[in-house]
């Protein structure tokens, strides 16, 4: 490919290896006209599936609108692009992978709440708040309750994510 920088026509790989748990090739190249060096990442072009949203109307996947949801749940919380990054790409991996045409954007929606339980607790009481509109306080406790269980049973599994098993500071305030 043509050099970004120049426009030269000739560039060599220096280096490639696979990235993505095997789904892309990363390789770093160097211009041979202006020996300026940059990144290409390869994969397979595969269709993401359409979304359905509740009110019937398809719409094409956006992964800018995902990424937007997960910044968002994740404002100010201990969690790195890197990481919201790889979660974006299992999303998309799996919606891939489904073979399906079209989704309901509420399976689009389970997908992030999947991943924001393991990179964020905060984060993911937020977007589930938001996102399954609680029908009431007692649902929404209950969604507490079970994750301030599964938070102490993986404090005993020796915390394998590193993860600080206190309570998450939750959304309450004065229901109670
Ligand atoms: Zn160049």
């Amino acid at each position: 490919m043509h050099c970004p920088f120049c426009n030269a026509s000739e560039t060599k790989v220096i280096d490639s290896r696979l990235v993505a748990e095997g789904r892309q090739v990363r390789r770093r190249r160097e211009c041979l006209s202006c020996a300026e060096r940059f990144t290409t990442y390869e994969e397979a072009e595969l269709l993401l599936p359409r979304i359905v949203k509740q009110d019937g109307s398809r719409e094409p996947f956006d992964e800018n609108k995902l990424r937007a949801g997960f910044l968002k749940a994740l404002e100010k919380r201990p969690v790195s692009s890197e990481d919201i990054e790889a979660s974006i790409d299992r999303i998309k991996f799996r919606l891939r992978a489904s073979g399906e045409r079209e989704v309901p954007s509420r399976g689009v929606g389970e997908e992030v709440m999947t991943e924001l339980k393991e990179l964020d607790q905060v984060a993911y009481v937020r977007f589930a708040s938001v996102y399954r509109s609680f029908q009431d306080i007692n649902a929404f406790r209950e969604e507490i309750d079970r994750l301030s269980r599964e938070s102490k049973r993986s404090a005993r599994d020796a915390g394998r994510h590193g993860k600080d098993p206190a309570q998450p500071e939750l959304p309450l305030s004065d229901e109670s």
